[in-house]
């Protein structure tokens, strides 16, 4: 691996979650200046299981909106919400200025892993979410864009790949402009899963995403549940750290950064980050991908 970096037509997004408390405020707005000169194409926003964070997603994404010169994407789920419910939603994204949404089924109350029930009225599936965004008050529901979910692992409530991939398929059919994908650790599974999707009649754009946990024990637990792989080596590399967050900060950079090089190295040209509301990992990682920040002066 070369750590020259080669200027490449590259463009990132980030991800984020809305903030619980005031602390948690703070480190979120701070991650969002910090990683605002670099220029992302968007930045995206959570929903909290169930609608949970309903209210703080919508807040957080409404003063990007106004504070900020990020383009706002607001995640949307179906769970634990009538269609009436979800609509309103949408409106809310509407009248705040969000044009772009993360649609979604999400997982059930009771968390990942368990089966998932259409609540009463509810939609029964993120393909009928994007039918409905994109015919609401037609015009404006086409104006959305929309991006969706992909597994390059295939998810835990598929068949396998060729599910998940008819699956996607139906999403791009249904209106979705984009996909963005759980996060992996092997580059050659995320290349597969675009040649096979290609393959299945795909052409949106299919996003990496990378994760940029560095918490290793938490992070190991959800792969577990979202049927994303650990591989040993990654195991091992945050063996004997877990007293350690400083060193498992500078292994996570240095994994994105890897896992990004070889994807870009393989004519990649956007990633989406997951931020963790931090800012420093996503920095080093589009440093080393030819990305800085741009001075407000130039
Ligand atoms: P879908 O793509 O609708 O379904 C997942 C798979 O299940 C399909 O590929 C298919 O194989 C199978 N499947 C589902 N329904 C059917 C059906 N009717 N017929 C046949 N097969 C079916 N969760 C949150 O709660 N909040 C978030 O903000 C959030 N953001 C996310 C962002 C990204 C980029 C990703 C990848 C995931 C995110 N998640 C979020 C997690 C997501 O909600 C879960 O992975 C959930 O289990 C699946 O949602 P989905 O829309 O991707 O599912």
């Amino acid at each position: 691996m070369s750590l020259q970096v080669q200027p490449k037509d590259i463009h990132v997004s980030f991800e984020f979650f809305p903030p619980k408390t005031e602390k948690a405020e703070t480190t979120l707005w701070d991650a969002v200046r910090r990683l605002e000169p670099v220029g992302p194409k968007f930045v995206s926003v959570t929903y909290g299981a169930g609608g949970s964070t309903r209210d703080r997603t919508h807040r957080t994404v409404k003063r990007m909106v106004e504070e900020t010169s990020l383009t706002p994407a607001a995640h949307l789920t179906c769970v634990g919400a009538t269609k009436a419910d979800v609509i309103e939603v949408i409106d809310e994204y509407l009248d705040a200025g969000v044009q772009h949404i993360v649609a979604l089924r999400g997982d059930p109350p009771e968390g990942m892993g368990a089966k998932f029930q259409p609540f009463e009225n509810g939609f029964a599936s993120s393909v009928e979410l994007i039918e409905a965004i994109r015919s609401h008050k037609p015009a404006l529901g086409k104006k959305f864009e929309i991006s969706v979910g992909a597994y390059p692992e295939p998810h835990p409530d598929s068949q396998g790949r060729a599910e998940d991939l008819a699956f996607l398929k139906a999403k791009q059919d249904a209106g979705a402009d984009r996909a963005i994908t759980q996060f992996f650790f092997e580059a050659d599974d995320y290349l597969r899963f675009v040649d096979d999707a290609h393959d299945a009649g795909i052409t949106m754009p299919i996003i990496p995403g990378v994760m940029l946990q560095p918490n290793f024990k938490g992070l190991a637990r959800i792969a577990g549940l979202c049927g994303a792989k650990i591989p040993a080596w990654l195991a091992e590399l945050y063996d004997g750290l877990d007293d350690d967050p400083q060193q498992r900060e500078l292994i996570t950079a240095n994994v994105a950064a890897d896992l990004t090089m070889k994807l870009a190295d393989k004519g990649v040209k956007d990633f989406h980050f997951y931020t963790l509301n931090k800012a420093d990992q996503a920095l080093a990682t589009c440093r080393l991908l030819g990305i800085k920040p741009r001075s407000k002066a130039a």
